[in-house]
């Protein structure tokens, strides 16, 4: 989703660089811009362009995604990222005009979900993988549903807690791991998921038995299960991040990630429908971010929240609605240290979400904001859009969950009291080294 890439990309070497980067498999690189596309090309052309701009700092880039563009990628002097023909016409407006300019269909055309990375989980894997899960662990695991989706599917949660089931009440220090806010960062189910299995499938080792007996630990993989389902539909993916709500102009889907109240309708967040970053109507008018929003109301025991998303290889804390420092000096503190130690484990830059660009309306603002839950994004693998972007391939999965496991242990740890982090490293933390 958002970017900060360490290596300067000129924009020469940019356009060098082949579609076949972005397939991991054996195939042999297609053109750039084959005047056929491949049949599992992505084939209908819905306008959007990718786009690349010269931005020497953060107005340009603040700029840009309040003109209703995607910003994926931000290197030093330069952002690149999602944009409809007239968001473009809009950046223009403000005198910002792409250097590098590219269709969808030519710049992705060449992704193919099922064959090479049909590791990955759809809606109806994911709901096995999790009702699997519970049968084979039901003394520490339970699947509910938070809530229903747009066009009604089961927003799937599986929970892990040694005295409570379901949706029974617990008082023991609660933990969230959210997935797939976004229909194309397939990589941010995959992580939650694993790391339920890791758990329960490690349940008898001490540590993580202290863990299970301790807290309250829940996972929803899939926030987006309609959007994920609309980018593999045909066996190709579509480069779509919403959800599937049916706009008034016609077009499809809100940013679910802008869609949360805390600073909803400011900066950042597009109130143009068919921009990638389309807050909604108003916010929470999405059901999957209400059932996030009840979810995590019917349950004051949550302390922490991770949201995953990919991809760039991030830590983020809040705001990301306001460059201001949360006021809270204290938790401020807690998050840095926490970031902190959380980077050492995987090796991702930790940053107030804001410093990328302003944007209102997401996940952690509300969670701490209203909730005053420590709550944090992760923006997975890989670094950049040169390195597969959203669709990185079923080679990193395993290197990715493995990076990812003890950051989550961290923090299922920390739920009783995230401030413990200020006081230093804590075992969970001391062990990754
Ligand atoms: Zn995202």
């Amino acid at each position: 989703m958002r970017i900060l890439a360490i290596l300067a990309l000129c924009s020469v070497a940019a356009r060098a660089l082949p579609d076949a980067r972005f397939d991991d498999s054996a195939k042999a690189p297609a053109p750039v811009a084959s005047p056929k596309a491949p049949a599992s090309a992505i084939s209908e052309d819905d306008g959007r362009v990718w786009a690349e701009f010269e931005t020497p700092g953060k107005a340009e880039r603040n700029a840009l995604v309040d003109a209703g563009i995607s910003l994926e990628e931000i290197k030093p002097g330069r952002a690149a990222g999602f944009a409809t023909p007239k968001a473009l016409a809009r950046a223009a407006a403000k005198g910002l005009k792409p250097a590098v300019k590219v269709s969808l269909r030519a710049r992705f055309g060449k992704l193919d979900f099922p064959d090479k990375d049909s590791i990955y989980h759809n809606y109806k894997e994911l709901e096995a993988d999790l009702r699997g899960l519970a049968a084979r662990a039901p003394d520490v695991a339970s699947v509910l549903s938070i809530g229903k989706s747009t066009q009604g599917k089961d927003i799937l949660a599986i929970r892990l807690n040694k005295g409570a089931r379901g949706t029974q009440a617990s008082a023991k220090p609660g933990i969230v791991f959210l997935g797939t806010h976004h229909a194309r960062e397939h990589l941010s189910t995959e992580v939650p998921l694993l790391i339920a299995k890791h758990l329960v499938d490690n349940r008898a080792q001490p540590e993580i038995a202290r863990l299970l007996e301790t807290r309250d630990v829940y996972f929803v993989p899939m926030v987006n299960p309609d959007g994920v389902e609309y980018d593999i539909e045909g066996g190709r993916y579509h480069m779509h991040r919403k959800n599937m709500a049916k706009n008034a102009d016609g077009s499809t889907g809100v940013d679910l990630n802008r869609n949360y109240s805390w600073g909803w309708g400011g900066g950042g967040a597009s109130p143009h429908p068919d921009d990638d970053t389309y807050r909604g109507p108003s916010a929470f008018s999405e059901p999957e971010s209400r059932a996030v929003r009840d979810f995590v109301e019917a349950r004051p025991n949550l302390k922490v929240m991770l949201s995953y998303h990919t991809f760039s290889e991030l830590i983020l804390y809040p705001w990301g609605g306001s460059d201001e420092p949360i006021p809270d000096a204290k938790a401020r503190a807690a998050f840095i240290a926490m970031a902190g130690e959380m980077s050492k484990m995987t090796g991702y830059t930790p940053q107030q979400s804001s410093d990328l660009y302003i944007a209102t309306g997401d996940t952690c603002d509300w969670a701490w904001g209203a909730k005053g839950i420590y709550a944090f994004t992760f923006e997975l693998t890989p670094k950049s859009m040169w390195d597969g972007g959203f669709y990185p391939g079923a080679g990193v999965v395993q290197r990715v969950l493995q990076a990812n496991i003890r950051p989550a242990l961290y923090l299922i740890d920390l739920a009783d009291d995230p401030q413990r982090s200020i006081k230093g490293p804590s075992a969970f933390a001391a062990a990754a080294r």
